[in-house]
């Protein structure tokens, strides 16, 4: 049912990546390193996703090459949702060196609970989006997409003044409660047809705090040594 919006990354070189991630006993730069590779696999992985032209060169044989161009990787979005997006950012910056890039920092509010239908109140302090244009690819980038919550938050903010052309979500881990979650609301939004989720792994559940099992814990607190 979601085929059409989720994309897997089944390279086995991701699979490894994310192994690493997993391991309780992966150091902090290791970890951090971990998710600027997966940024840019994912980059890469999104490309095919893009439209594509059928472009000439000719060689320094004089002879005359078929190719392509990628004409929309000059309009590219990527907005962050602080902290834990900012190494996959890292990553997909160089496969998009002229992404034009917003902030978002937003937190679930973990002290009061999730809620019986996996649901965590979102809390959004600051936003800095730029200008979004119907030609826009807009990625959204947070690493761990347990409940759904944030990210639907954020799509909405993202969303309220633009219809860019696309919408990709770039997470890490995620599970089947928050595939859900945003499947439900890009069809209410009729967004679903032009949006796209890319992911490593789908986890089966989340525990009763909100987070993913196994998962790899608190991405943030692992980049960036807070653990
Ligand atoms: N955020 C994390 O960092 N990890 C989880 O498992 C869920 C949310």
């Amino acid at each position: 049912m979601t085929q059409d919006l989720v994309v897997v990354i089944d390279h086995p070189f991701a699979k490894a990546i994310l192994t690493m991630l997993r391991d309780k006993r992966t150091d902090q730069i290791s970890f951090r390193k971990g998710l600027v590779r997966l940024g840019r696999i994912m980059g890469i992985e999104m490309i095919r996703y893009l439209d594509i032209e059928k472009v000439y060169v000719e060689t320094p044989l004089g002879v005359v090459a078929e190719g392509v161009r990628i004409p929309d990787t000059d309009y590219i979005v990527i907005i962050s949702i602080l902290r834990a997006a900012m190494p996959m950012v890292e990553g997909l910056i160089k496969i998009f060196p002229s992404a034009r890039q917003g902030i978002v920092s937003a937190r679930r509010v973990e002290e009061k609970g999730m809620s019986p239908g996996y649901e965590f109140e979102v809390e959004i302090h600051y936003t800095k989006i730029p200008k979004i244009y119907e030609r826009d690819t807009v990625i959204v980038v947070d690493p761990m997409f347990a409940t759904g919550s944030t990210m639907v938050a954020v799509a909405d903010r993202v969303i309220r003044d633009s219809k860019p052309k696309r919408l990709f979500f770039a997470t890490v881990i995620s599970t089947p409660i928050a595939v859900e979650r945003l499947r439900k609301y890009l069809d209410s939004k009729g967004l679903i047809s032009r949006s796209k989720l890319f992911t490593i792994a789908i986890d089966p559940e989340v525990n009763e705090k909100g987070y993913i099992v196994p998962g790899l814990g608190d991405a943030g607190d692992r980049a960036f040594g807070h653990g």
